[in-house]
């Protein structure tokens, strides 16, 4: 099975991604994941990147489409995968039906006023766990690991705004996009816990 996760930057896709991917045995690629690999590494992609993520806009289309076509070729991309983060406007949707085949697009939604608070407290490690600091008692490591956490360089007010933007201009057409492919499934209280909202996606997955 071949899933998209859609949904604003907060919404909880990352977090919902990795529940999923242990339950259901799906590979979870990330294109924000892959930019911020690149960024560390200092590639070429990561230096491009970088200044759109930083100003909260879309790195460019070919550059993002290139990749995750790369990627989707890898062997373990085979038994089925997740991709969370891309799709993100309406042509590179278009490009994705000529390399996927995609069987389902999971819509999280959550009201768009919780989701300043939800960005900007996030405090995130470098094994993948998200966290939001009010739930963290003062911890400043991984639960899970050990891990220093840290908050993403894109994780501030003036950036989110502007990633919020993008999100509605150009990423929530991609809802009506899905639902006329008949591929759209909708997460609609994506203001609960993880666990609650993990809930209602396993009904969705049966
Ligand atoms: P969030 O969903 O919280 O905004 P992501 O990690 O998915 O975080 O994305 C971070 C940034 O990476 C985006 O604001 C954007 O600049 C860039 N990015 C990620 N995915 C794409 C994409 N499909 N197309 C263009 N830019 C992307
Ligand atoms: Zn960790």
């Amino acid at each position: 099975m071949n899933i998209i996760l859609l949904g604003a930057p907060g919404a909880g896709k990352g977090t919902q991604a990795s529940k999923i991917a242990s339950k259901y045995n799906l590979l979870h690629i990330s294109t924000g994941d892959i930019f911020r690999a690149n960024i560390k590494g200092g590639t070429e992609i990561g230096k491009l990147a970088k200044s759109y993520i930083d100003a909260g806009k879309l790195v460019p289309d070919e550059v993002t489409c290139k990749i995750v076509e790369d990627r989707l070729t890898w062997d373990d991309a085979k038994s089925g995968y997740m991709l969370d983060g891309f799709p993100r406007n309406l042509y590179q949707a278009q490009e994705l039906d000529k390399f996927a085949k995609i069987d389902l697009c999971l819509n999280i939604n959550v009201d768009e006023a919780l989701l300043m608070d939800r960005i900007c407290g996030r405090r995130v490690c470098s094994c993948g766990e998200s966290y939001h600091v009010s739930t963290l008692n003062g911890a400043t490591t991984c639960a899970k690991c050990g891990n220093e956490l840290y908050q993403r360089a894109d994780d501030n007010p003036e950036t989110v705004k502007a990633r919020l933007d993008t999100y509605n201009t150009q990423t929530a057409p991609l809802i009506d996009y899905y639902e006329k492919q008949g591929k759209l499934a909708c997460v609609t209280s994506g203001e609960g816990s993880p666990d609650e909202v993990f809930e209602q996606i396993k009904k969705i997955l049966g």
